[in-house]
């Protein structure tokens, strides 16, 4: 028996969504949107669903994760619904409900708890540096750089990290398990073949490596259509930029963090810069067309996306300052500003990869790995049936 929430309207506009309920289901958005095809209805079942409060198949759904915010059914909708808005509302409202622990839903719905998160994690480096930081040597290493590795020793900062990676992948993973029990174990109509795990798992791999659904999208820039592809080209170089600092700092920080700084062509100057000027790149982009509002998904900014793309451009920054104020033997600003640079970077990892903006990049590839699943458990199910029937 489907539940039904009256009060869904009120809940997921806590998320950002407008007033869908001025739907009259003329279909518009769904002749528009590339993603739709005859036995899905894209947006306009999201919009359906979300009117009458069905919660439950919200939730079991994988449509908004399919979706990427081109915008098109926004511009064509006559009752002004918005339904891309909706779309990426309910990518927050999920990412909400995946999460065990309540706290992606507190920081999507309340300003306090989202700055109140940063500024305490912020703290906790402060607090930690203060008692436990090595000495402030003004000596410098034979080519003139600030001895770096003796006030923040990388083994003990690289303890502080596999803590943090710990922490992260359990809160990602398990919610990830979450979503899994939603749109998989939850349909009673399907059992998914063991070995389906395997073979659609080069669709996760493709999915997470290139957000490849991004190219199905046109946007519209200036009111100019225009191919999403620029649009997909520099969210991969953000999105890539990112996963590497991840990847550098959680597994490879004493290869990272060497007093070595003066080879520049050395493979670890090499990936940071790439992740330097990709973090640089993309900020700049999404600040950029956020503050102008040059296309429809950047027309509505949740605090949310504010707080993520600020706190990437002070990590991206501090970190920059950190590398020059190295080079040129600048020790106190380099200790500050390292201590800074963490005191960004910490809450910027715990909040984003497993409750908040980031996790969106994973929940996707998974979305749509999940989807296949489920595609082919019934495919295989649709052939077994037919023999029997004929
Ligand atoms: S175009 Fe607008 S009014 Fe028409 S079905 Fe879509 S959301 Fe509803
Ligand atoms: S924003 Fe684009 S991809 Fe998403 S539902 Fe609307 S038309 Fe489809």
């Amino acid at each position: 028996m489907a539940q039904i929430n009256p009060d869904f309207a009120k809940e997921l506009k806590k998320y950002g969504a407008f007033d869908f309920n001025a739907c009259y289901n003329c279909g518009t958005c769904t002749a528009v949107c590339s993603l739709s095809d005859e036995n899905n209805s894209f947006p306009r079942k999201m919009v359906r669903l979300s009117v009458l409060g069905l919660e439950d198949e919200l939730q079991s759904s994988v449509d908004p994760w399919l979706c990427y915010y081109c915008g098109e059914c926004s511009t064509t909708c006559p009752q002004q619904t918005d339904p891309g808005e909706l779309m990426m509302s309910l990518r927050r409202y999920l990412t909400a409900k995946y999460d065990w622990t309540g706290l992606a839903g507190k920081l999507y719905t309340s300003k306090i708890w989202e700055f109140g998160a940063i500024i305490f994690l912020a703290a906790v480096i402060l607090v930690l540096f203060i008692f436990f930081h090595g000495p402030m040597t003004t000596e410098l290493t034979s080519e003139g750089g600030v001895k770096l590795n003796t006030f923040a020793p990388w083994k003990q900062i690289e303890i502080g990290d596999w803590i943090m990676a710990g922490l992260l992948s359990f809160f990602l993973l398990s919610n990830i398990f979450n979503m899994y029990l939603k749109i998989v174990v939850s349909r009673k109509d399907i059992s998914v073949p063991f070995k389906l795990y395997f073979t659609e798992l080069w669709a996760l791999a493709v999915h997470f490596a290139t957000q490849k659904q991004f190219s199905k999208c046109d946007t519209q820039l200036s009111g100019k259509k225009i191919e999403f592809s620029t649009y997909w080209i520099i969210h991969l170089f953000l999105m890539t930029s990112y996963v590497i600092m991840l990847i550098m700092i959680m597994v490879f920080l004493p290869w990272f963090q060497t007093d070595n700084i003066y080879e520049w062509w050395h493979p670890q100057r090499l990936l940071g810069y790439y992740a330097t000027i990709g973090l640089t790149v993309g900020v700049v982009y999404f600040f950029i067309e956020r503050i102008n509002k040059t296309s429809e998904k950047s027309k509505h900014s949740h605090v949310t996306d504010w707080t993520f793309l600020v706190l990437l451009f002070l990590t991206t920054i501090t970190g920059i300052l950190v590398h020059f104020f190295r080079i040129y033997g600048l020790p106190y600003a380099t200790y500050y500003m390292y201590v800074f640079h963490l005191m960004v970077l910490f809450p910027m990892l715990m909040i984003e990869v497993p409750f908040s903006k980031w996790s969106h990049l994973a929940y996707r590839p998974f979305a749509i790995y999940f989807n296949n699943l489920v595609k082919a458990a019934q495919h295989s199910e649709a052939k077994n049936i037919a023999p029997s029937l004929a």
